[in-house]
């Protein structure tokens, strides 16, 4: 393993961070985690009845997305990024942050940014 000499894997301030704790952000208003808080009844996606409503569908799944997300993964020269990848969990934060930015146009336009 070689020493990384920028400082690790922490990702620069960024001015949107998915369900950061000190963000000041509402909590998401995905269903399966407001399900888990007994503040709805049906956990599942609001377009898929048989997949529950969580980050990695939205994300990654959601058909009702899909042009969106094709744009998303075009932007990032993506072809099958993970989790992670989108929420910025890359080991280079200059490409955290650029993640981010397109995650958050991603979710600006599909309307649900609100949501997460
Ligand atoms: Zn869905």
């Amino acid at each position: 393993m070689t020493h990384d000499t920028t400082g690790g894997p922490t990702p620069p301030a960024v001015p949107w961070t998915p369900q950061s704790p000190d963000s000041g952000l509402a909590p998401p208003l995905l269903n399966a985690h407001l399900h888990k808080l007994g503040m709805t009844d049906d956990p599942h996606c609001p377009w898929c009845p048989t997949y529950l409503d969580t980050p990695e569908h939205l994300l990654l799944q959601c058909p009702r997305h899909h042009s969106h997300r094709t744009a998303l993964l075009q932007s990032l020269l993506l072809r099958r990024p993970t989790l992670a990848d989108l929420l910025g969990g890359s080991p280079d934060p200059g490409l955290a942050f650029k993640i981010l930015k397109h995650t958050r146009t991603f979710l600006q336009k599909s309307g649900q940014l609100h949501r997460i």
